[in-house]
């Protein structure tokens, strides 16, 4: 799960050019220290190992993941912060083969370097482009997908969001104490498990924020004590707010460690008194030593359990467990891309693949004969299930399983689909899946992504096996991150 986050500041939102003149200033990182950074700290030692000496570098570009490049005695550094053309002191480390290389100082900045809004983005890592205005990170999004679909067309220019912050529809908060012993909610470092203090994530939805900070108070009041991932004692791990941006309802998920809450009755009460836009309260319960957000039970507290949200025109029901897209402004321009990409007539039948919660499949059913969605994660196709009825559609099927043995399994009995829509997570499809879609021969396949590294590489697959790329359009769905959306139309040759 990506962190994303950071706090409120004066400049949030604001985009910050500097005059030529500035640019050429040497300058520390826009004025936030950054975490473990080689501020103030000895130049021969490294928490990377190794020792540490300081070079002097260019940037040349940029890794997929927003990292800039330079070359230094042989050796091709990746430093987090650093922009095209920008001349850097960095801190060099190397431990066996691993270099390491941190940003020290800005020597020359690039004329698209501005301040970050969030006065954590260096220490969170949750964002990696604030640096750069929304014009660079506009182009490296664009640059990334163009490089990596050049073997199989030219994509379209990128779609981009205008308000590129508040965007969330949901958001993880971890609690903890300080050294004062107080409750401190926030956003894990970077790499660690060290929270950060923090009362604004400047992508989040601003409300669920808001609601955070009131239960970070009210844990105070109620005695309810933070886990401690160490001693394994205390009871609240993380909250997990869900927001329907178009309903405005809201669900509040107290992720507690154990299934005993005492004083549960008063805690909602208190919670719902101080935002009565809350909708539904729930309590999952995780005892396990995980990284995992959510744990296997799940109690409702208050409401249904679930909130609904509008996509697409339809009326989609989201419960905690399940995939929603997270950004819905931009969910709506993917969607009506990849539908009008299906090219549907009213009779096709479309497979929606990796279907999550049926998003994809109940909108493309209106202009389909039938859709079948298949999904892995169970609480997802009950939602499935549960949405194309609430919709009062009558042909899509849900079947929970593994999208490749579903593929397989379809293809073994002969069965027939004119659109595969597939959307898998960022590890991408498997051959199993690719294979059967082959052998299934649908007219157009259409690929949404949100990784278009192994999307190139599923695509090499379709491509050398009868399918021909016929469009790729690139969506910014994760402002202020390096990740990219990108869905891909094929069609059989
Ligand atoms: N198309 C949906 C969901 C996309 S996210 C939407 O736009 O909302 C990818 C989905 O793939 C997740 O819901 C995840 O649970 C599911 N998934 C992951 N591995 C899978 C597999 N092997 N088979 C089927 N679904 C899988």
């Amino acid at each position: 799960m990506n962190k994303r986050k950071n706090h409120k500041s004066k400049n949030a939102g604001k985009k910050q050019h500097r005059s030529d003149k500035q640019n050429r200033k040497p300058h520390a990182l826009e004025g936030h220290q950054k975490r473990s950074s080689a501020k103030g700290k000895a130049n021969n030692a490294s928490k990377h190992g190794g020792k540490a000496v300081t070079a002097e570098v260019t940037c040349s570009g940029l890794t997929s993941e927003g990292k800039g490049i330079a070359q230094w005695k042989g050796e091709r550094l990746e430093i987090a912060h650093l922009m095209p053309g920008e001349k850097a002191e960095v801190l060099v480390s190397k431990k066996g083969q691993f270099v390491h290389a941190e940003l020290k100082q800005v020597i020359e900045s690039s004329k698209d370097r501005v301040a970050p809004p969030c006065p954590y983005y260096y220490e969170c890592g949750g964002c990696q482009l604030q640096h750069m205005n929304q014009q660079a990170q506009t182009r490296f999004k664009q640059e990334t997908v163009d490089v990596l679909m050049k073997p199989f067309g030219k994509p379209e220019p990128i779609m981009t969001m205008d308000h590129p912050y508040d965007y969330r529809n949901k958001s993880h908060t971890s609690f903890g104490l300080n050294q004062q012993r107080q409750v401190i909610g926030g956003l894990y470092a970077q790499n660690t498990h060290d929270i950060i203090p923090m009362d604004r994530c400047l992508i989040h939805d601003p409300k669920a924020d808001e609601i955070v900070q009131t239960i970070k108070g009210m844990m105070k009041s109620f005695k309810m004590q933070p886990y401690n991932e160490d001693t394994g004692r205390g009871f609240l791990r993380h909250v997990l707010i869900k927001v329907g941006k178009v309903s405005g309802e809201i669900m509040v998920v107290l992720v507690a460690a154990s299934s005993e809450f005492k004083g549960k009755n008063n805690f909602v009460k208190a919670l719902r008194q101080a935002h009565p836009e809350i909708t539904t309260i729930l309590q999952n319960v995780n005892n396990r030593k995980t990284s995992m957000v959510l744990g296997e039970q799940e109690k409702v507290l208050f409401g249904k359990g679930t909130i609904t949200d509008t996509l697409g025109g339809l009326k989609f029901e989201i419960s905690a467990k399940s995939f929603y897209q997270i950004n819905p402004v931009q969910t709506e321009k993917l969607y009506t891309k990849a539908i009008e990409m299906a090219e549907l007539s009213g009779k096709e039948t479309v497979v929606d693949a990796y279907c999550g919660i049926g998003t994809i499949s109940l909108i493309a059913s209106q202009k389909a004969g039938k859709v079948i969605g298949v999904e892995l994660n169970k609480d997802a196709v009950r939602d499935a299930i549960r949405n194309s009825k609430r919709n009062g559609i009558k042909n899509a099927r849900f079947y929970q399983g593994d999208a490749g043995k579903f593929m397989v399994d379809m293809a073994a009995r002969g069965d027939k689909a004119d659109v595969v829509i597939m959307d898998p997570p960022r590890t991408g499809s498997d051959e199993a899946f690719l294979s059967s879609v082959v052998k299934l021969k649908p007219k157009r396949v259409v690929y949404v992504s949100c990784n278009p590294e192994t999307q190139a590489r599923d695509l090499k697959y379709l491509v050398k096996n009868g399918y021909k790329v016929d469009g790729i359009q690139p969506v910014d769905m994760f402002p202020q991150t390096y990740h990219v959306e990108s869905v891909v139309k094929l069609v059989r040759e």
